[in-house]
């Protein structure tokens, strides 16, 4: 593999379609594979893990927001895209773009109903989302016969999935809550076949619900961080590749003496002489603050150099005072070895945010 010239983000494809694999080696045959493609396939590169992933056989992709969707398509998806989290002021956009939203409340129903009914759509496809304990979107149980009564009179629209989302399917400690959410979307299912007579694509579990509870695929899975490399547990993490390898070099060295100061408010003094590296990434590329001043660390060289003072907008500082390494040597931030999981947890963070964190500007290059 080429050596890094300057800060760059490497997406292995090859790492992608192993992930991929793997998790439909852990469903049913007939189990359909929702890839969830959100904030920049999780802060790799949309497109081409879309269409890589759209070539190995997903069924079917999710995004956030409209904007990622319409993305999505001029990048050449033509898979059903659904939006997780869509606001009224879009959606003319997401039927000019063959969108489906995610349905959440009685508001955005109202409102969705409104544009497809100007628009005079015929079963444009909706995916009614229920709540079912994390209490962030969706409908509550109790709320479906009303609900139910006003799909039924709509010629514009049709439910095409229900779904709900779980809050714990990574801890197995909150097995019984996981277990309570099951059921209950599992009732809301009944509840909605009996009533409308037909069987909607249903849904539930992220990557760890498929991990943990194969029970619980219903007719789809909706898989994000897996499909990147992470499996939220040590078993599972093996299973595995990172797709995103993020790298850079060493822009200069600075031999300094007992006493001296480094970086902005002179957060760290020099406590004797040290050999300090400047490196060409800081927290306007996705390394937040919590990272500086000792916190998080890098590998030269196959050693681990920890950070010095505060991390700088577009620069760190790291202590390569007992590595051999020299002015323009690769510097590894995460990659499959050292992993972007293990450096989140060093700033107390997750793997998710580290990978979404890192900004548009760092330079992606496709591999495999
Ligand atoms: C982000 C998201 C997912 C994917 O979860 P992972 O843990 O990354 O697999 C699935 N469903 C919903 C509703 C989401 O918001």
């Amino acid at each position: 593999m080429l050596k890094a010239k300057e800060t760059v983000l490497e997406i292995d494809l090859k790492a992608l379609k192993h992930n991929f694999n793997y998790l439909k080696s852990r469903l049913k045959t007939d189990t359909h594979f929702l890839a969830v493609v959100k904030a920049f396939t999780y802060g790799n590169e949309a497109a081409a893990i879309a269409n890589c992933l759209q070539d190995l056989g997903a069924n079917y992709f999710a995004v956030a927001y409209t904007n990622e969707g319409v993305a999505l398509r001029n990048a050449g998806i033509t898979k059903p895209i659904l939006v997780l989290h869509p606001q009224a002021v879009n959606f003319n956009t997401i039927i000019k773009y063959q969108l489906e939203p995610s349905i959440y409340s009685s508001k955005i129903l109202h409102d969705f109903l409104l544009v497809t009914k100007q628009q005079k759509t015929s079963n444009y496809p909706i995916h009614l989302k229920f709540n079912t304990g994390l209490n962030r979107l969706g409908f509550i149980a109790h709320e479906l016969k009303d609900l139910l009564h006003i799909l039924k009179r709509s010629k514009n629209v049709k439910a095409k999935s229900i779904f709900s989302h779980l809050a714990a399917s990574e801890d197995l400690n909150e097995k019984e809550f996981t277990l309570e959410q099951i059921a209950r979307f599992k009732s809301i299912s009944h509840e909605f076949e009996n009533i409308m007579g037909y069987q909607p694509i249903k849904h539930l579990c992220n990557t760890s619900g498929v991990l943990n509870y194969p029970e619980a695929q219903f007719n789809m899975v909706r898989c994000g961080i897996g499909l990147y490399g992470f499996g939220n547990s040590a078993l599972e993490n093996k299973n595995l590749i990172p797709v995103g390898r993020l790298k850079t070099i060493i822009s200069q060295i600075h031999t300094l003496n007992a006493g001296d100061t480094i970086g902005y408010n002179r957060a760290y003094t020099c406590t004797q002489n040290q050999r300090i590296a400047t490196l060409p990434i800081g927290h306007a590329d996705g390394i937040g603050r919590p990272y500086g001043n000792g916190k998080g660390y890098v590998t030269i060289n196959g050693r681990k150099a920890p950070t010095v003072g505060n991390v700088c907008m577009d620069m760190i500082m790291v202590n390569v005072t007992h590595i051999n390494c020299n002015e323009g040597d690769e510097v590894i931030i995460f990659d499959t070895q050292n992993t972007a999981e293990q450096l989140a947890n060093t700033a107390n963070t997750i793997s998710y945010e580290l990978i979404t964190g890192i900004s548009q500007r760092v330079k992606r290059v496709i591999l495999n």
